[in-house]
C-alpha cells in the first residue's frame, strides 16, 4: 500500500506541507529487492506540494537510515540519507509514448505522473533512496576487508617482491647482454 499520498483536492497554488515517517516497514518492502533493508530508526519526508493548473510541483526533504553491507568486509554498515527531491507530476493522459520508467537524477526536477486523484510518491521515494545510497558501501574508507586466515594465504613468492626464480637466471643474463650491445 501506497505510504506518501497527496490528495488533487488538498493542494492549491500557494502550496501545501506535509510531513511522512518514512517506516521501517515501508523501507524493507520497497527495498526487498536490493540489497539495502531498514536501518534502526524510521526515516522522515518532508513535502511542500504547490498546485499550477494541473502540473503539481513537489519538493521534498528526505532523511532516512538505511542498512547496507560493508563490500569488502560484509559487516553491516548505516547509511545516512539526507536529500532534497524535487519533481513535477502532470495527469497521466500527458505522458509521452516513451516514458514508462521514471528516470530520476539529483539536483534536477524530476518528471512523474499522476493519474485519478491523487500523487503517490513511493516510487519517487525509492529512487532518490536508490540513487543516494553507494553501489559498494564501506563500513570506513580504509576497511581493509576480510583478513585472509595465516594458512590460506598464498607464499610470498607468488607476489612479485621475492628474488627472481632461479631458473630465469639464463634469461636475465641474456637480456643483459642484448642491452649492452645496444649501446
Ligand atoms: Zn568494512
Amino acid at each position: 500500500m501506497s505510504a506518501f499520498v497527496l490528495q488533487i483536492q488538498d493542494l492549491d497554488e500557494s502550496g501545501k506541507d506535509w510531513n511522512f515517517a518514512i517506516g521501517r516497514d515501508w523501507l524493507a518492502s520497497a527495498l526487498a529487492d536490493t540489497e539495502l533493508g531498514p536501518g534502526s530508526q524510521d526515516g522522515r519526508l518532508q513535502v511542500h506540494a504547490q498546485r499550477s493548473g494541473m502540473d503539481v510541483l513537489v519538493q521534498g526533504h528526505i532523511t532516512s537510515r538505511l542498512a547496507a553491507t560493508c563490500a569488502r568486509c560484509l559487516e553491516d554498515v548505516a547509511l545516512d540519507i539526507d536529500l532534497a527531491m524535487t519533481a513535477l507530476f502532470s495527469p497521466e493522459h500527458t505522458r509521452p509514448d516513451d516514458s514508462q520508467e521514471i528516470d530520476v537524477r539529483l539536483d534536477e526536477v524530476n518528471r512523474d505522473y499522476y493519474g485519478g486523484r491523487e500523487i503517490v510518491l513511493d516510487p519517487m521515494v525509492r529512487e532518490y533512496l536508490l540513487l543516494e545510497a553507494p553501489m559498494k558501501p564501506l563500513c570506513s574508507e580504509d576497511c581493509e576487508g576480510i583478513a585472509v586466515p595465516e594458512h590460506l594465504r598464498p607464499p610470498a613468492e607468488v607476489f612479485g617482491d621475492a628474488a627472481p626464480d632461479a631458473r630465469f637466471a639464463p634469461l636475465l643474463k641474456l637480456k643483459e647482454e642484448l642491452t649492452k650491445n645496444e649501446e
